[in-house]
């Protein structure tokens, strides 16, 4: 294929045909950056012609730091019998969910390690819990890998799983451990955690019981360039079973492996911004069917993550509610939300304010900024 067939293939994405898999290929291989930029760009604007950049107020919580996955690119997570492992004590969250909300926030994205010992009751009463005391609070809980280690720790289906924490509170799940959807990277750096189709089985089944999700890939370890397309046709595949534009993916989140401090540090290259930039512009033109993707910027940095919104992007993910920062945080999230305004409004894009489903939920500014991109 040569340079015109690429430039053949962008006007085909620009167009709103769906590109092939091949063609997603040629587009990684070949593709000129500023060309995958601007078509992306596009499809963006076809997507969002509203000129919005859009953030969420979420909070970050991870329950317990025990795992039995050991996953190779992983820092966070301690064996189950070593000294600071941690369950995060009721009033601790109640604290941390309470500092949210007073910030206006409105979604917590709460996962954990494998814990071996937690029991499905623990789990069902952490949920009854906090939707009792936060009857508005999204709960984004419990990734795919999660429910394919609860289904075999319970000994029950994921359905069934997914239906119990949904009667107990759950209202959606996130993207995390998906990695690369393919089984020969799985083996390398994750051997023990949900494998694609486990993965993809758990949204699956999500939807079937009338909840959504995000889905995410994360790049530069070792997976081969075809095999990024082949888990971006996986993503597209189930988001197409399940409904398209509305199916079970509301968004698409890429990150790099960020490998400091752990089994995988020096042993493979890691990407860097301009591959994190070609990426989301081939997502966005191979994703024809998932309607949001989400800037990256807590990996790459405000003036990365605000390039992003030049290769596809159209919205900032969640703030970063500081751990060490809590006397402050207000004032913290406000110099945030006032920086991605700025970054928002030197492209010509207004900051709002969303719910999960991309509902905007602030009031609306006086006036628009005046493009520049
Ligand atoms: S499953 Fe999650 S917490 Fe456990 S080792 Fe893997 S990445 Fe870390």
């Amino acid at each position: 294929m040569s340079n015109h067939d690429v430039t053949g293939i962008l006007g085909k994405a620009v167009a709103g045909t769906r590109i092939t898999p091949e063609e997603g290929l040629a587009l990684l291989e070949r593709g000129e950056l500023n060309e995958l930029g601007r078509a992306a760009l596009a499809v963006r604007e076809r997507l969002h012609p509203e000129r919005v950049a859009t953030f969420i107020i979420d909070r970050n919580v991870n329950y317990t730091n025990a795992c039995v996955a050991d996953c190779d690119f992983c820092n966070f997570y301690r064996r189950p019998n070593e000294s600071d492992v941690y369950v995060l004590p009721r009033e601790l969250l109640y604290r941390k969910i309470d500092e949210l909300v007073a910030i206006g926030g409105t979604q917590v994205l709460m996962q954990g390690g494998h814990h071996p010992y937690l029991t499905l009751e623990w789990y069902e009463e952490l949920l009854r819990d906090m939707r009792a005391r936060y009857p508005k609070l999204q709960i984004h809980a419990f990734s795919p890998s999660e429910f394919t280690f609860f289904s075999k720790i319970f000994k029950k289906p994921v359905r069934e799983l997914i239906a119990r924490f949904k009667a107990a509170g759950l209202d959606s799940i996130p993207g995390g451990g998906g990695e690369i959807l393919v089984d020969r990277v799985r083996k390398i750096i994750a051997p023990k955690k949900a494998m694609s189709g486990e993965w993809l089985e758990v949204y699956r089944q999500a939807h079937a019981e009338g909840l959504r999700g995000s889905c995410t890939m994360v790049i530069g370890h070792y997976e081969t360039l075809p095999e990024r397309i082949e888990h971006l046709e996986r993503l597209r595949q189930l988001q197409d079973e399940t409904g398209g534009l509305d199916g079970v993916f509301v968004a698409f989140i890429v990150w790099t492996m960020q490998m400091k401090g752990t089994r995988l540090d020096g042993k493979v290259p890691p990407a860097g911004s301009t591959e994190y930039l070609r990426m989301n512009a081939v997502a966005r033109l191979y994703l024809d069917n998932i309607r949001n993707i989400q800037s990256s910027w807590v990996t790459q940095g405000a003036k990365v993550g605000q390039m992003s919104f030049l290769y596809g992007c159209n919205d900032w993910g969640g703030l970063m509610m500081e751990e060490n920062v809590v006397s402050q945080a207000g004032t913290v999230h406000h110099v945030q939300i006032d920086q991605m305004r700025a970054l928002s409004e030197e492209l010509g894009l207004t900051l709002r304010q969303r719910n999960f489903h991309y509902e905007l939920i602030d009031a609306a500014p006086a006036a628009a900024p005046a493009a520049t991109a």
